[in-house]
């Protein structure tokens, strides 16, 4: 640890003009961002010292903001990337998962007035973690297809990243009761959607397809599929039912927060032969990889 994690042990956020340790960040009850879940965020990671994709997920992350109408915000590009880069800085972390978050703002009284909130913007610095635990890395986790539907993309548009996921808590309430690590959503047309944190993709032959629609367009996700291109692994974005996933000869899922994950077993079902397969793993391998191409990376300057 260096001197700097030490002082930060859980990070180091910036909110309302000021940095301080992340677990001191605090959020009024009034902010809609609370109340009504409206907000939009995005997830970075820092991988040796180097933003990952930096500029995708700030492309991606204006555009949340204007599809939220988030116009009260301040910060141009360059001083948000200012932002996420002294949060690292001043946490000294060389492998770290750094979020933006924006919020509606505060609603100072009953009327809850969407035109006169001054929409909040949040930003912070962990050290680095997968949305699997270490252990599971190699064989894969076990998970359900959820009972609960994925909420419809023309109630929440899913392309823009929230935390309105009352769906993803459900099915992981549900998949924890019958002893899965994660749940799968399918849209009311039976099609496989994602889970809290993912995206999934199901390999056939020598053919991976992940979701469509309904699903927020992973960073992850577009690099497998541009890595893919390299290979002689064909890779869509297309539709995938429940029963193609289970009989997939390969399984996995994507995030920013642990890149490509194996998935062992559906429902009752084990994929292949319930350990990581050879494309799984050479998407990996290419994957981490892609860390060490400067044209994929952006250093923090420490
Ligand atoms: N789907 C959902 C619902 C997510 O929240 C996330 C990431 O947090 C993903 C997919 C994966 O997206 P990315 O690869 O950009 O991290």
């Amino acid at each position: 640890m260096t001197e700097a994690t030490e002082q930060f042990p859980y990070g180091v956020g910036y909110m309302d003009g000021a940095y301080c340790a992340k677990q001191d960040m605090q959020l009024p009850v009034a902010d809609l961002g609370f109340l009504l879940s409206d907000t939009t965020y995005d997830a970075l990671h820092v991988i040796n010292g180097s933003f990952f994709r930096m500029e995708d997920h700030l492309n991606r992350w204006e555009q949340s903001i204007t599809k939220r109408r988030f116009n009260t915000l301040s910060y141009d590009r360059d001083e948000t990337r200012e932002i996420l880069m002294e949060c690292v800085r001043r946490s000294g972390l060389r492998e770290s998962m750094v979020y933006l978050l924006a919020t509606r703002g505060e609603a100072l009284d009953g009327l809850k007035d969407l035109r006169q909130c001054q929409n909040r913007f949040l930003a912070w610095a962990v050290p680095y973690y997968a949305v699997i635990p270490d252990d599971k890395m190699e064989d894969g986790i076990d998970i359900c297809v959820s009972s609960v539907l994925r909420t419809p993309p023309d109630a929440i548009d899913p392309t823009v990243k929230n935390f309105a996921r009352i769906d993803f808590s459900d099915a992981l309430l549900e998949a924890y009761d019958k002893g899965y690590d994660h749940a799968v959503l399918l849209d009311r047309d039976g099609n496989v959607t994602e889970g809290r944190g993912w995206n999934i993709f199901a390999l056939h032959g020598g053919r991976l397809v992940s979701p469509d629609d309904g699903v927020l367009e992973g960073i992850t996700r577009r690099t497998v599929v541009e890595l893919a291109q390299q290979t002689n692994i064909k890779a869509e974005f297309g539709k995938l039912k429940a029963d193609e996933l289970r009989s997939a000869d390969e399984v996995f899922m994507t995030s920013t927060a642990g890149g490509i994950m194996p998935i062992r077993k559906i429902d009752d079902q084990v994929i292949g032969n319930g350990t990581k397969g050879p494309v799984t793993q050479r998407l990996t391998d290419m994957y981490w990889a892609l860390h060490e191409d400067p044209d994929y990376n952006t250093p923090v300057d420490y």
